[in-house]
């Protein structure tokens, strides 16, 4: 088997990457793991798929911290306008939702999905399922050049699959869009990083991003399913107060919701490469509700609504359930407004308003939407998305060490960086090594 551009994952980067390759006149050839394509795509945004978000390039790469200027070029070649766009032209048109996050009209990630392979068919991109890649091909020159990736095939017929047949697709260029780690039932395996190290890229350790956080105030869960406006931050030195204010869910095991999961990356670096036992964070119950405020009100109680039990008054703005859990830690479930001791008073005005939790754990990739870490942006060119290490071999999407927040940001980096990278590929007929 041959193709002049072979791409290892038939996720929104691949499959991208596919098209823009043969857009530029290359044959083009998805090879993915998986009995079908692009399987996480359809599990996005609920199975509604926010595919990008309105903002402006400049804060759009903000969100993606400190490497966020590497994803330039390839915003500037397919930014949020030019994705939806790009969709509308398959005939998907698409909707700006509230906070800017983008939906297809009609809220289904399959429109995305069938769009995306009804252009690989029309430009013949050949997309073979069942065909897992396990190692680059590299020729004899000195050094080593590649020349293609050698494939396992799986038996598809068999109830359990068994690997049945290894092949050879030789390419002028490859392009490794394996995503990352996470969701391993929907491809995320971390395949692609051990086909980078093959040519000697840095890994960086891949941790759960955009993940639900266990802590270990277990009383805390027994308000689990509960959801609240709050402001939730890291409580380290050198962490901004400001944290994440959104939706935050209390789980089973401790903490999630939109903010908490924007804030579930840091966390997660701290606890993975950072080598913490635990991280401790602190909760503003009710966002923009801080201590001065709570005392107030509880003054205002004592004085006006003296004769009401604290947790029936404090249900006037918590969930009643966790209004009578904070009661009961501080020590005045029952108690009346008027007779609320004054320690206790203060003890449940500092939970309300700066709770100290202690994070000991993630839920791990299992259920991470992301991964944080992966193939080291330094051996990559951000104009081409071509390795600085091997000629002919690129990258595209969460393989890369780039994430971003909840909102539409991944999804547009895969295709944005699909696009540079097919393109890129495409124009490769020469694999030799790069003279570093
Ligand atoms: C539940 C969930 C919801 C999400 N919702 C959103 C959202 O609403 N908006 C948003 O922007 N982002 C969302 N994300 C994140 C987003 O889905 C990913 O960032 C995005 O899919 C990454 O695209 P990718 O093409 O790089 O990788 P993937 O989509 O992971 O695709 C990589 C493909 O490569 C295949 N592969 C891996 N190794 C090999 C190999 N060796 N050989 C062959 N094939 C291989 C895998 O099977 C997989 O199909 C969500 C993620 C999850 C899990």
């Amino acid at each position: 088997m041959s193709a002049r551009v072979a791409i290892i994952g038939a996720g929104p980067a691949g499959l991208m990457a596919g098209i823009a390759a043969a857009e530029a006149g290359a044959d083009a050839i998805v090879t993915e793991q998986l009995d079908r394509p692009a399987a996480k795509l359809l599990a996005t945004g609920g199975g509604r798929c926010n595919f990008t978000n309105m903002l402006r390039p400049e804060e759009f790469m903000a969100r993606f911290g400190r490497q966020g200027r590497f994803m330039q070029p390839a915003l500037a070649g397919l930014d949020p306008r030019g994705l939806r766009d790009f969709l509308t032209g398959l005939g998907l048109a698409s909707y700006v939702a509230e906070g800017g996050g983008v939906y297809p009209v009609g809220d289904r990630a399959g429109d995305v999905r069938d769009a995306l392979l009804g252009r690989c068919r029309e430009l013949g991109v050949e997309i073979r399922c069942g065909v897992c890649a396990e190692a680059l091909l590299f020729d004899e020159s000195l050094p080593p050049g590649l020349r293609g990736v050698r494939t396992s095939t799986k038996e598809r017929s068999a109830q359990r699959p068994s690997l049945v047949e290894n092949q050879e697709i030789s390419a002028s260029a490859v392009v490794i869009a394996c995503g990352g780690q996470s969701y391993p039932d929907l491809g995320g395996t971390g395949g692609g990083y051990d086909l980078a190290a093959q040519a000697g890229h840095t890994i960086l350790q891949p941790v759960a991003a955009l993940v639900a956080l266990r802590v270990r105030e277990e009383w805390l869960c027994q308000c689990a399913g509960v959801s609240l406006q709050s402001r939730v931050w890291i409580d380290l030195p050198g962490r901004s107060r400001r944290g994440q204010t959104g939706d935050v869910l209390i789980t089973h095991r401790g903490l999630s919701g939109p903010a908490v999961l924007d804030l579930s990356s840091e966390v997660s670096e701290l606890l993975g490469r950072g080598g913490r036992e635990s991280v401790p964070l602190r909760l503003e119950v009710c966002a923009g509700v801080g201590k001065a405020q709570w005392k107030e009100r509880l003054e205002g109680w004592r004085r006006h609504e003296g004769r009401r039990r604290l947790e029936i008054l404090l249900a006037q703005h918590l969930p009643a359930r966790l209004a009578e859990l904070f009661c009961r830690q501080a020590g005045c479930l029952g108690t009346l407004a008027s007779q609320a001791p004054a320690d206790k008073a203060q003890a449940l005005a500092e939970m309300l308003s700066a709770l100290s939790l202690e994070v000991s754990g993630t839920e791990g990739f299992a259920s991470a939407m992301v991964t944080r870490g992966g193939v080291s942006l330094r051996q990559v060119d951000p104009r081409t998305l071509q390795s600085r290490l091997l000629r002919g071999l690129f990258f595209a999407g969460e393989v890369l060490d780039l994430d971003g927040p909840c909102g539409g940001y991944n999804l547009q980096w895969a295709f944005s960086s699909g696009r540079l990278a097919g393109l890129s590929a495409a124009h490769t007929r020469d694999s030799r090594p790069v003279a570093l």
